[in-house]
């Protein structure tokens, strides 16, 4: 199984791709996540992200896209993999489809998680206070609204046309939502 967990920020992106990607038994890769463990211990690769995540901007292409191509290579991504927050460009979708193809595999399914913007930004300010991530003030909290919906919302269309999009609604509890999102999963790898 190789899939995109697709999603506004404060979407519930993180918590649903570990639960669907163990349910699989593959790997969930966050680039997010990535990003955070290179900044904490201080690696050039975290010095550099460090500055877009700070300002809510995306990291440029090359260096997401480095990053996320190594990680797929790993063993444990042989299998399979769920990529949370990767891809977010369109460049970035073109270099997956790549990587994707140099396997000799393809995607088997993009789902997106679709919540009200509201109560999205609500959501991330009250992560804000809990786990104190450096990009979780106000502003930044609406700047990475708007970079979603200018880079990364036409994705939606791309996957979809390609008869690769299932849309689940990302309102309601965890495993409410887990269960949404495992029943279409399943539904796809039966047809
Ligand atoms: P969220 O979805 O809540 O914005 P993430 O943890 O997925 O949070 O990402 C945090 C930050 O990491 C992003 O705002 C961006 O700066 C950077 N980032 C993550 N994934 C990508 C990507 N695919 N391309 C560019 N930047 C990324």
């Amino acid at each position: 199984m190789r899939m995109i967990l697709m999603g506004p920020p404060g979407a519930g992106k993180g918590t649903q791709a570990k639960y669907v990607a163990d349910r699989f038994g593959i790997p969930a890769i966050s680039t997010g996540d990535i990003f955070r463990a290179n900044v904490s211990s201080g690696t050039e690769l975290g010095l550099e992200a460090k500055r877009y995540m700070d300002a809510g901007e995306y990291v440029p292409d090359e260096v997401t896209n480095h990053m996320v191509r190594n990680r797929i290579d790993e063993p444990d991504a042989v299998p399979g993999f769920l990529l949370d927050g990767y891809p977010r460009t369109l460049a970035q979708v073109e270099e997956l489809d790549g990587m994707i193809k140099f396997t000799g595999h393809s995607l088997d399914a993009v789902v997106v998680l679709t919540v009200n913007p509201e109560e999205l930004i609500g959501r991330l300010l009250q992560r804000a206070k809990t786990e104190g991530r450096a990009d979780d003030t106000e502003d930044v909290i609406r700047r990475r609204q708007e970079v979603y919906a200018e880079q990364t919302e036409p994705l939606i269309d791309v996957y979809r046309d390609r008869n690769l999009l299932i849309e689940v609604d990302g309102l309601g509890e965890i495993d409410e939502v887990t269960e949404r999102i495992f029943a279409a999963l399943t539904a796809v790898k039966q047809s």
